[in-house]
């Protein structure tokens, strides 16, 4: 900011007021300019692009609050101070909440004038910087993701279909001792690029942005490609997949994409923490404005003292061993129905079965 020129616009029916203002910035070395109107104020806010704007409440025609509100459409950077004869409480309340950073009541020294104006300039700064450490926190993030996946992953699947034209006897006879220890390590592979892929959903979960595309959503159809999808694993792992939903279920505010990619991985936990002959349903209906989707299974439950903490990033449960999870499925689900200012529950009793509630906020069918 310091090489910057910095603006600053003086919106002020009052031509002494603004003669006076410009005198003292001027002198200051800050680029001015003037407006005796609301609406000149306007047009000079998009045109001058100024780092502040001192405008004063009471003028003939559009008055300082509306200013205010149209600013805030044009740049939400903008810092504003405003200038009144009326110096009341309320009037400085009313324009605190139109976020006018300070006030300043007439008449005022330049020194006020000074002191006023450098605090707000100071603002400014660090909203412009801010803005500028999230922007490149943003793009370091994309550069991440698609470092992982292009310098991870790619060779990664490259080495996984070397495995398969070696295992399928492409270039020569392999025997059994090492068909057994390649499969092994493409097994491995498998995992890592599941492990990948799994964090990359994780890291591609932008909160913001997922509330930016939320539509309205009906659940069934979503419902019933996950049980589609899954029902080969569920026969590889001989349990039964059952759905019960009423055929009016709300409609929620959503997005279609990633609440698949919750009930897959709620129904494919459990499925892989199952039983021999177990079953996964799901059910749902209304509870209190939200709709209650259960993802329920027979399988080996979890305990009580490991329930609090199976949404972190990377927690497994000690199961025996057992390397084919990655331990973030859980947290990808909880992050996107937080997105979607829903809530998750779960219940369980080793040995049992878990069940696990998701409730996301109903939009009614009249919206
Ligand atoms: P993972 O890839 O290991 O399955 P998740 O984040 O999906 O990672 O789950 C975290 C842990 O919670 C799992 O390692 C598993 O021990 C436990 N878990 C999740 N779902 C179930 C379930 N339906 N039944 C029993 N345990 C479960």
């Amino acid at each position: 900011m310091k090489s910057k020129i910095i603006r600053i616009l003086i919106i002020d029916d009052e031509h002494y007021i603004c003669d006076s203002c410009s005198q003292v910035y001027i002198k200051d070395g800050y680029q001015v300019d003037t407006a005796n109107d609301g609406l000149t104020g306007i047009k000079k806010i998009k045109e001058f692009k100024p780092d502040l704007v001192l405008v004063d409440l009471k003028m003939p025609g559009m008055s300082g609050m509306q200013v205010l509100e149209e600013m805030k459409k044009i740049d939400t950077t903008i810092v504003s101070v405003v200038i009144t004869g009326y110096a009341t409480i309320d009037s400085a309340v009313e324009a605190m909440k139109r976020e006018a950073f300070d006030f300043l009541p007439k008449p005022f020294t330049p020194n006020e004038l000074r002191l006023v104006t450098r605090r707000a300039l100071k603002k400014r700064q660090l909203i412009l910087e801010t803005n500028r450490l999230r922007e490149e926190k943003d793009r370091m993030k994309e550069n991440f993701i698609s470092m992982v996946s292009h310098q991870l992953r790619t060779p990664l699947v490259a080495v996984q279909q070397y495995f398969e034209v070696i295992l399928g006897g492409m270039v020569g006879a392999v025997s059994e001792e090492q068909k057994n220890m390649l499969n092994r390590s493409k097994i491995r592979i498998d995992e890592l690029i599941k492990l990948i892929k799994e964090w990359l959903d994780f890291a591609k979960i932008d909160a913001n942005k997922l509330v930016a595309e939320l539509k309205p959503t009906n659940l069934i159809p979503i419902l019933a490609k996950v049980l589609d999808t899954l029902q080969s694993l569920a026969e590889q792992n001989n349990v039964t997949l059952k759905m019960d939903i009423p055929e009016d279920l709300a409609l929620i505010s959503g997005n279609a994409n990633v609440l698949e990619q919750v009930f897959l991985n709620l129904v494919e936990n459990g499925i892989r923490y199952n039983k021999d002959e177990g079953n996964v349903t799901i059910t749902a209906g209304m509870e209190d404005g939200y709709v209650k989707v259960e993802v329920s299974d027979t399988g080996i439950g979890i305990s009580q003292q490991e329930l609090p903490f199976i949404f972190e990033q990377f927690y497994q449960v000690n199961q025996g061993g057992r390397t084919d999870g990655t331990g973030l499925g859980l947290c990808i689900v909880k992050r996107v129905i937080d997105a979607h200012s829903g809530e998750i529950k779960v219940t369980s009793e080793p040995g049992r079965g878990t069940v696990f509630s998701v409730l996301l906020p109903e939009i009614s069918f009249a919206k």
